[in-house]
């Protein structure tokens, strides 16, 4: 398509946007008395209209019913996560039973690396990408201390290229043909915070496996942004946090997967409590452990069902759209924004570089060469919320739900009348 930088084109662009109603299910802070231009969906996503009802319906059922809300309430709290599963397990391409919801991104890679970094002497090492995302970076450095390894030992780092700002997926499987019989696990960011790249996630996982290695992914910048086929492409764990773009609420609950050929195994290592234990006998508050026959032999305790509610409504807005259309309107309003960047360049000689490769998602990651922190302050103070990253790096992630490509068009006047008035 010929895009143009007009706002009757963008106009236009909305008029055909088969999403453009979902726009009106989220709340947009305003500045200056209008809804800002939102690109930070893949930090915190915006809150559904919808979801103040789930938690009113938790508060409600809480006051009238107390502990028999467990139960008792029209979406009783006992099981209230399952709910959760068969929505997430389409978002991700998993079976409903391979799926969890349960406690918080970092907590819940440590959990699963209990069952799936069981390091040995000569088969201990961990492939990552280099300058990951740093609790993924904490989170490594500290089991491998754990398992008694030291650092520069046991983790090793993928890294660019000199002069390039992408990674290679050649030199991801080189390492890993490298390492070989040493590879114990392979734990990366399926989509990369900084430079807003999409790893080749089934080539990888495959070479990982056909050294024998395990392969989790953190997948916090991909769920609800990219296309997953964790199932298919035989992963055998991952993680997420909800609050990106699958907009459930700040700091809220995580989502796991586990491969459909671990779940029932009953002498794999795992941290465990009451709420992976069988719901048939759990009241009976028995000794032994029998462990659910789905993911949720993962889960430790009852999960808050306050933050599983706006989690839940936030699932049915996925249910109801679909993974395939967000993703057709995520290509075309991201190259939408490419174009526009590329036509603010040329109307104000300006360099800004665009360091997301073409394996990407929502995101473009922009560095603003001749420029600096005053344009960033100048696009907030006018209503663009964007990302700021050391050294001059924006990012910009226009969420295909709730961004319009009106936003991209008045974003690129606004950015060219800051870049006029802020030129150092
Ligand atoms: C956002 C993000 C996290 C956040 O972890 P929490 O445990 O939810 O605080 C972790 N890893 C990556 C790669 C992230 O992008």
């Amino acid at each position: 398509m010929q895009f143009e930088n007009s706002l009757a084109f963008a106009q236009k662009l909305d008029t055909q946007d088969e999403l453009r109603k979902y726009r009106d299910e989220f709340h947009f802070p305003k500045i200056n008395g209008e809804d800002v231009i939102y690109f930070t969906g893949n930090s915190l996503g915006l809150q559904p209209k919808i979801a103040k009802r789930y938690i009113d319906e938790v508060m409600e059922d809480w006051k009238e019913l107390a502990v028999e809300g467990h139960f008792h309430a029209d979406k009783p709290w006992w099981d209230y996560h399952e709910r959760l599963a068969g929505p997430l397990s389409r978002v991700v391409g998993a079976n409903p039973e391979e799926i969890s919801v349960m406690n918080t991104l970092s907590v819940n890679l440590h959990l699963l690396m209990v069952s799936f970094y069981r390091p040995t002497k000569t088969r201990f090492k961990i492939l990552c990408e280099e300058k990951a995302f740093p609790s993924d970076q904490y989170i490594l450095q500290s089991q491998v201390r754990f398992h008694g390894f030291e650092n520069n030992e046991a983790i090793v780092e993928v890294k660019k290229r000199t002069g390039e700002y992408f990674w290679r997926t050649e030199d991801v499987l080189k390492k890993i043909e490298e390492i070989g019989d040493e590879l114990a696990l392979v734990m990366i960011g399926g989509v990369n915070y900084y430079n807003g790249q999409v790893f080749d996630m089934e080539t990888i996982t495959k070479t990982a496996k056909s050294v024998g290695a395990y392969v989790g992914w953190d997948l916090a910048h991909a769920v609800g942004n990219v296309e997953l086929k964790l199932h298919d492409w035989k992963v055998d764990f991952a993680a997420w946090c909800s609050y990106k773009y699958m907009n459930s609420g700040p700091g809220n609950a995580s989502g796991v997967y586990v491969n459909e050929k671990y779940l029932g195994e009953s002498d794999i290592p795992r941290f465990e409590g009451w709420w992976g234990t069988k719901k048939e006998t759990r009241f009976l508050m028995k000794p032994e452990f029998e462990p659910m026959s789905n993911a949720d032999a993962w889960q430790i305790s009852n999960p808050s069902v306050l933050a599983l509610a706006p989690y839940l409504a936030s699932l049915e807005l996925f249910e109801e759209v679909g993974m395939e259309s967000l993703i057709k309107k995520r290509e075309k309003i991201v190259s939408y924004l490419e174009f526009i960047l590329q036509e603010i360049n040329n109307d104000t000689n300006t360099s800004f570089e665009i360091i997301t490769p073409k394996e990407r998602g929502c995101q473009l990651s922009v560095f603003l060469h001749g420029h600096g922190r005053p344009l960033f302050d100048y696009l907030t103070q006018n209503g663009v919320i964007a990302d700021w990253r050391e050294p001059n790096v924006i990012r910009l992630a226009p969420a295909p739900f709730y961004c319009s490509y009106q936003d991209m068009f008045r974003f690129g006047q606004i950015l060219k009348e800051g870049i006029l008035t802020k030129r150092v």
